[in-house]
């Protein structure tokens, strides 16, 4: 006799693995290929000896040692969210003052997927609205979809969520009456995972203004995943869009130290509206009542000596190249197809390529089988987006992840995945 079944929840029965383990898993069995699937960093430039030496300072020192190797807070150690929040407002040209903010605004958390899985506990009830971007992070639809949210996506052009199609989707929304489901607005606004795209700075201060417009009987939150500002290759930063939101009310701001430093560490930083810190903390302290304290002790040490600091800038000159050779491979490779076309991002780990509508990129197409067999991995575009109200997901593009193989691998992958077009083009 079979066992009788388990008796799974809602949620554990909305929540499957995510689509992309299958890419990452392809990647790591098929030997010799050049994957340009995982969001993962390079390996080569991950901070072993900056890493040993605060570990061993922190060894050395008994206090030091025991307050490491103990239970710490839930909030997060007080010294580095007081760091956090500095690096923040110094990269916004701010003092925290100047945003009515404290170290009291600020959580860490397990990597900063922790937050935006959390975060969906303290708001959603199934059937909220949540808007993204078209295309959105591919994990963050599945936590989306086990907290059973009703998501809406907005499309995206060069200068990152098109806003004025954010305005008249709320407006719509409250023409319906469904303003009162929407809690959310998130936007990965640097070097947008996956597109490489940036909201541009006129757009910034005008998303907090839309939010504030439609919150008429509740609170529409905004949440800024920032999890690649720090990877930038050209240009000045872009201010944050918590930047325009003097009274700490609309705005989440969340980024990690898993993309500037070390996915190990798995550490995390938000700046919450103050009236939202007790309700994830309270939630937080159900999952684990605190994230790795001796993790956060790591990086406390790395950003006092500045080890932290010089590694970002080791790895800006380390990923910059990689971005050349990709859009240069590209452009080699691509030109003379017209009707693809691929952003040129100026920071993080991925560039968005679009062929023609009539290549089919998807899980089940004639191109990724091709690709495999030509020794190149790449995420199908489908992942990121969610059906429109016609019930259609564009089919024609892909996410190619720069951040692991070497430049001469790039060249090569991107040869590759031309050589798998062959016979496809019209
Ligand atoms: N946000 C975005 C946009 C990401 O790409 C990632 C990691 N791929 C995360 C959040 C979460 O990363 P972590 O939990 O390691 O901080």
């Amino acid at each position: 006799m079979p066992p009788a079944p388990l008796p799974l929840s809602n949620r554990s029965l909305r929540t499957t693995d995510s689509p992309i383990s299958f890419f990452i898993q392809k990647a790591i069995e098929t030997p010799g290929i050049i994957s340009f699937a995982a969001g993962l960093v390079d390996a080569e430039t991950l901070p072993a000896a900056d890493v040993a030496t605060a570990v061993a300072d922190i060894m050395a020192d008994p206090a030091a040692a025991r307050a490491a190797l103990q239970y710490g807070s839930t909030q997060g150690l007080p010294a580095l969210r007081e760091k956090v929040l500095r690096h923040v407002c110094d990269a916004d040209g701010i003092a925290p003052r100047d945003l009515n903010l404290t170290a009291d605004d600020v959580v860490l958390t397990t990597g900063s997927q922790q937050i935006l899985y959390i975060l969906g506990e303290v708001l959603f009830d199934p059937g909220d609205i949540v808007i993204t971007e078209a295309p959105s992070y591919f994990v963050y639809h599945d936590c989306l979809t086990s907290h059973g949210a009703d998501v809406r996506a907005v499309p995206m052009d060069s200068g990152g969520m098109d806003l004025d199609a954010l305005d008249a989707l709320l407006a719509r929304l409250a023409e319906t009456g469904d303003l009162k489901r929407v809690k959310l607005i998130y936007t990965v606004d640097y070097f947008q995972n996956p597109t490489g795209l940036s909201l541009t700075a006129d757009r910034r201060p005008r998303l907090v203004e839309i939010a504030k417009k439609y919150s008429t009987t509740h609170r529409i939150l905004i949440l800024e995943d920032a999890a690649y500002r720090e990877l930038r290759y050209d240009g000045p930063d872009l201010p944050s869009v918590k930047r325009y939101d003097p009274a700490n009310e609309f705005v989440v701001y969340t980024s990690t130290f898993s993309k500037p430093c070390s996915p190990g560490l798995k550490t995390g930083y938000s700046i919450l509206p103050r009236d939202l810190v007790t309700p994830v903390c309270n939630l937080k302290g159900s999952h684990d009542f605190g994230s790795s304290n001796l993790a956060q002790h790591i990086l406390n040490r790395l950003m006092e000596t500045g080890a932290y600091h010089r590694h970002v800038e080791t790895l800006q000159r380390a990923y910059r190249l990689k971005r050349d050779a990709m859009v240069k491979a590209l452009g080699s490779e691509f030109a003379n197809w017209p009707g693809v076309k691929w952003t040129v991002p100026g920071g993080g780990l991925y560039v968005w390529l679009t062929f023609p509508s009539y290549i089919d990129t998807g899980k089940d197409g004639p191109l990724i089988g091709r690709a495999v067999d030509a020794g190149v991995l790449y995420v199908p575009g489908q992942f990121g987006h969610v059906p429109d109200a016609a019930g259609v997901v564009p089919k024609n593009e892909v996410r190619l992840s720069f951040g692991v193989a070497t430049p001469e691998q790039i060249l090569e992958g991107v040869r590759r995945l031309r050589r798998a077009c062959r016979g496809l083009e019209r």
